[in-house]
């Protein structure tokens, strides 16, 4: 399982964008998707989300990019230091528990994310390398996480990982 291939070969195109974020889908997919307007509350704390950490890791917002994919189990990607982060995980994962504002949850677990593919930046592969900027990242960056959830009274100590394996094997075994 590989949760941030880069799908060589795989072809998304560019459907519209919402407050300057361009958004992707699948050749094959339909473009309501990620455009219709049931999904622009969602999209839009998604994007709230992914834009608050860029400031986190000091990189511009031009650098996100949204795309919607149902059939594979890509959490995100880093193609030519364009980050691509699939909106089917914040839906199944966080949409619910982030309906007034992002949980501390969500908020750590995109942080994950932006650090395994800001990693990506440096090494394609995922050897000790890879894990070496990717922990790095995390540690040099923890801190202003830490700043960002008090920024946004953010309530801590709410994560549970029975819940988290729960949500995330239905979304694998959809598929
Ligand atoms: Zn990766």
């Amino acid at each position: 399982m590989n949760y941030c291939e880069t799908m060589p070969g795989y072809s998304m195109h560019c459907v519209g964008n919402l407050q300057k974020i361009e958004l992707y889908v699948p050749t094959d997919v339909d473009q309501s998707e990620i455009l219709s307007q049931s999904r622009i509350v969602p999209l839009s704390k998604f994007i709230y989300i992914l834009k608050d950490q860029a400031n986190v890791f000091e990189v511009t917002p031009k650098v996100i990019h949204i795309f919607y994919d149902n059939s594979k189990n890509s959490i995100a990607f880093n193609r030519d230091r364009a980050l691509f982060f699939n909106l089917k995980f914040y839906l199944e994962l966080h949409e619910q528990t982030c309906k007034n504002k992002p949980t501390i949850d969500a908020m750590t677990y995109w942080f994950t994310i932006y650090c395994h593919v800001l990693a990506h930046n440096f090494i394609q592969l995922h050897n000790t390398e890879f894990e070496f900027y990717y922990s790095s990242f995390a540690q040099a960056y923890m801190p202003d996480l830490i700043e960002l959830t008090k920024k946004r009274e953010v309530k801590s100590k709410t994560f549970n990982i029975e819940i988290f394996w729960k949500n995330f094997n239905r979304i694998l075994n959809r598929n």
